[in-house]
């Protein structure tokens, strides 16, 4: 019995740990959704399966809420649908918050402005408080939080990066220079998948005559992977040493190349999570060429391709980043998919997915000395998940096909990866996806 109680505290106390994420804004999500159902249809995980609603992917952390933080569900736990959180409501629970790929898009169509995304980030900040996450996760987050990520593989990777860059650019690469306009914070996950994105990004810079620094080793696998892992205070504390770098540099801004969930942790949660100041501005490389374009001061040499753009979810709608469209324009003819802009369709890769995909870990675990994507072969429930990632990804690049372009571009590295696996795939006609730095460096 002493056990029992021993055990259930235990798994309190996780909630109260992550509590401290609960504002008025989390408990309006909590308590205000009238179940109208109008969100179901937005959602990309409801398009694959229909248990997986938003307003049921945020139904577990409400029940978990209840249970502890409501008056009426600690006396009337059963009539309340209070849910005490146990191993086996954890494992229930991670069915449909692992699903969730934080798009967004019930936010944007919930007439009570409720973001079921936002309540499965805590349902899973909840799973990995109470050590339930999935191994390849809390790992990912172990190893950057540590700083073991930085293998003798890894720093033979960076330094075969730098030379292949200071080629292509046809001088040395500035690494951990002072006072430049911008610090590129090249990732593990930058040098292994978006090389040349990063350097293309580089050769834009010096075109536009903006200077630039990188750090002399990866900042993090791909930070702050804590939002991935669930581990929030790992990522605030990511949040906490790439300001204080940037600041040591004295940079003008911190720019984004990989525009997914390091955009928005950035430049909005990560002064509230990290509980620090931004020393700095926080851009993406989307939006400095589009203000460029937008001001007549670049202009690319015009092509005859027909080119679309995926708008990353969280360069977008958590993002608040538009539609490139003047430079795209400019450079290329462009042709949008029918779900563009704030209603653009979810790629599947956002939050989690990512780095639940089996070739994704193959690739990691070369270099950082881990077996990462035998969980992969070991753990069904993460075989689901990246399975069901893949089909909606599977969707959106039929969207994006549909439009007719030979090329897809986009600005995140898991839009990139996912889109361009379900182009593979296709059975329609082969095109090339993109990051819009790669596409856009021989043309500036
Ligand atoms: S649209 Fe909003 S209120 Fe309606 S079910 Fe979805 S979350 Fe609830
Ligand atoms: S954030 Fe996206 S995936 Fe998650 S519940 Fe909302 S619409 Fe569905």
């Amino acid at each position: 019995m002493m056990r029992l109680q021993t055990t259930e505290k235990k798994y309190e106390n996780a909630f109260w740990r992550i509590s401290k994420y609960i504002d008025s804004t989390i408990i309006h999500y909590v308590e205000n959704c009238i179940s109208c159902g109008i969100c179901y249809e937005a959602c990309p995980a409801y398009h694959i399966d229909k248990r997986y609603a938003p307003a049921t992917i945020g139904e577990w952390f409400r029940r978990f809420y209840r249970r502890y933080m409501n008056i009426a569900g600690r006396i009337l736990r059963k009539l309340m649908h209070a849910y005490p959180i146990t191993p086996e409501n954890l494992a229930k629970a991670s069915e449909y918050a692992y699903r969730c790929t934080n798009c967004g898009l019930c936010y944007m169509v919930c007439a009570a402005g409720i973001d079921s995304g936002a309540l499965a980030c805590l349902t899973r900040a909840l799973i990995r408080e109470a050590d339930h996450a999935p191994q390849i996760l809390k790992t990912l987050e172990e190893l950057e939080v540590s700083g073991k990520y930085l293998t003798p593989k890894v720093e033979e990777a960076y330094s075969k990066f730098i030379e292949e860059a200071k080629k292509i650019l046809g001088h040395d690469v500035p690494v951990n220079d002072r006072d430049k306009a911008f610090l590129i914070p090249v990732s593990v996950v930058d040098i292994l998948f978006a090389k040349d994105a990063v350097i293309g990004t580089m050769k834009i810079l010096d075109k536009l005559g903006l200077s630039w620094t990188i750090p002399e080793r990866p900042i993090g696998i791909r930070p702050p992977i804590g939002y991935a892992s669930g581990n929030l205070s790992a990522a605030a504390g990511m949040i906490r040493t790439l300001y204080a770098y940037a600041q040591s540099l004295n940079v003008k801004a911190i720019l984004v190349v990989d525009c997914g969930y390091m955009y928005p942790m950035l430049r909005f949660e990560g002064p509230y999570i990290a509980e620090v100041p931004q020393p700095c501005k926080i851009l993406s490389i989307v939006e400095v060429l589009e203000d460029y374009a937008e001001r007549g001061l670049v202009h690319p040499v015009k092509s005859t391709d027909l080119v679309t753009w995926h708008d990353p979810c969280m360069l977008m709608r958590r993002g608040g980043v538009e539609t490139p469209k003047h430079i795209l324009e400019e450079a290329a003819i462009l042709t949008l998919p029918k779900n563009h802009g704030k209603y653009a369709t979810c790629c599947g890769g956002g939050a989690h997915m990512f780095f639940l995909q089996e070739d994704v870990l193959k690739k990691l675990d070369e270099v950082l000395d881990t077996n990462l994507a035998d969980y992969c072969k070991k753990d069904r429930f993460v075989r689901e998940i990246a399975e069901f990632a893949l089909k909606i990804a599977e969707h959106r690049a039929e969207e994006l096909l549909n439009t007719g372009a030979k090329v897809i571009l986009t600005a995140c590295t898991s839009c990139i990866y996912m889109i361009r696996k379900s182009v593979e795939h296709s059975a329609l006609p082969f095109v090339e996806v993109k990051h819009i730095s790669e596409y856009l460096a021989g043309k500036i």
